[in-house]
């Protein structure tokens, strides 16, 4: 299924075998991401189903321990990895004529399904440059909103909790915000478990995503306050591998809670130092502490420190971002790259962008490389291809060395493009 990625990320996408754990009444089954399913006298309780495309594969896994009827299904939120792959329990349900299971989720989800509904096509298109290195089924077949299993418990507001027992064994369900508005985790008292879902995704939280909405830096650090409270020797996250022993889970939460924290504290620090983005985002790079980076918990693999910077940013600040105002209502790009290109010439740019590459300057390169990009005025010119040829080439070198899987993507699809540009101008070329 994947291509492109490496070992860690392998776990991440749910490459591992599926297990029972615990008191041998409790399952992790990967499909992209995880679900957890749990065994009572009177049938299951499933912690997230798997993404669509995945889901007849973790419908087997579940079959393989057990066949007893699923009576709920929870959604640690409404992404599509994690709410989407009912279908084959479904028809099981209706072939075997049995109940339909309860399907617990926030009431932030319902209003997720609806916004994907109003933005399918647009969540497709931010969705496949995201996943670029992914091939096959995840890239080939598109997940429609459309088709929901509706929730039939529903958590409203900030503060709630819901309580229900099933068989003999409890189970509990908070709210806290984090990756989403909507996420909810569960804690199973009797067996000292926690499922976090995307609370917990085995590396630097997903805060920050690029393409994606506000996502919550401070409360999903008072999110892991709250879990630390239950002294779990189990955690599930919603990605990669069980996380097992008391003292484990304990230094995982507490490491994400500090790193959580630490970003926004310094970025509000900052704001109210009076400093604008560029400055911010900066010094917090230059200020990533040791601590962090060197944390097997906090591996940048999926987001990454530097995404959450706009994170906690954006959670105060207002789009005018730079307190220049030239900034504030600008020209296009391609206009002032075309005055530029009168002052100096396109060759003069290369050299020069050729210069910063070769010393190592490979972001500086990039934007004088734009110049000559954007400013070209006729397409079929020697300058311009060297020009694209020479960014597709740092792009490749950035996608490679980056380590985010969703930086390296975004990296890497810009690429891409670019290649497809060098090859209808080089066919031009050859033609004309
Ligand atoms: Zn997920």
């Amino acid at each position: 299924m994947a291509r492109n990625i490496n070992e860690d990320m392998r776990d991440w996408v749910g490459m591992f075998p599926s297990s029972a754990f615990a008191d041998g009444k409790c399952y992790l089954i990967p499909g992209f991401g995880n679900s957890c399913v749990f065994e009572t006298q009177e049938g299951l309780v499933m912690f997230d189903v798997p993404i669509r495309q995945f889901a007849k594969r973790t419908f087997n896994g579940v079959r393989s321990f057990s066949d007893k009827p699923v009576k709920y299904f929870i959604y640690s939120h409404g992404h599509f990895d994690h709410a989407f792959g009912y279908g084959p329990f479904l028809e099981e349900i209706k072939n075997k004529g049995w109940e339909m299971p309860e399907v617990i989720a926030h009431e932030n989800c319902i209003r997720r399904f609806e916004k994907y509904q109003t933005l399918d096509k647009y969540h497709n298109w931010i969705n496949r440059m995201q996943f670029a290195s992914i091939g096959g089924r995840m890239q080939g077949s598109v997940i429609s909103p459309h088709e929901i299993l509706k929730p039939t418990i529903i958590l409203k507001g900030n503060e709630s909790v819901f309580h229900f027992k099933l068989g003999k064994t409890k189970f509990e369900i908070y709210h806290d915000m984090g990756e989403t508005d909507d996420s909810i985790w569960l804690w199973v008292p009797e067996k000292k478990i926690i499922c976090a879902g995307d609370l917990m995704i085995s590396g630097f939280p997903n805060v920050g995503n690029p393409y994606k909405v506000q996502r919550y830096p401070k409360d999903w650090a008072l999110a892991m306050g709250k879990m630390m409270g239950k002294e779990a020797e189990f955690l599930v996250p919603g990605h990669g591998r069980l996380i097992e022993g008391k003292d484990k889970v304990k230094d995982v939460l507490s490491i994400t809670a500090e790193a959580m924290n630490f970003v926004h504290d310094e970025v509000v620090k900052r704001l109210n130092e009076g400093k604008w983005f560029e400055q911010i985002y900066h010094e917090m790079v230059d200020i990533f502490p040791d601590k962090f980076k060197k944390s097997i918990y906090l591996r940048e693999m999926y987001g990454c420190y530097r995404f959450a910077i706009h994170a906690a940013y954006r959670l105060y600040h207002g789009w005018y971002n730079s307190g220049n105002p030239t900034d504030f209502f600008p020209a296009k790009s391609d206009e002032i790259a075309k005055e530029l290109l009168k002052i100096n010439t396109k060759e003069t740019y290369l050299e020069h962008a050729n210069l910063l590459f070769n010393t190592g300057k490979k972001q500086l390169a990039l934007h004088i490389l734009d110049v000559i990009i954007k400013g070209s005025e006729e397409e079929n010119n020697p300058t311009l291809y060297e020009a694209l040829n020479l960014k597709h080439k740092i792009l490749k070198e950035k996608a490679q060395e980056d380590t985010s899987f969703i930086a390296s993507n975004i990296i890497n699809n810009a690429a891409l493009q670019i290649k497809e540009k060098l090859k209808l101008l080089k066919k031009a070329s050859g033609n004309s």
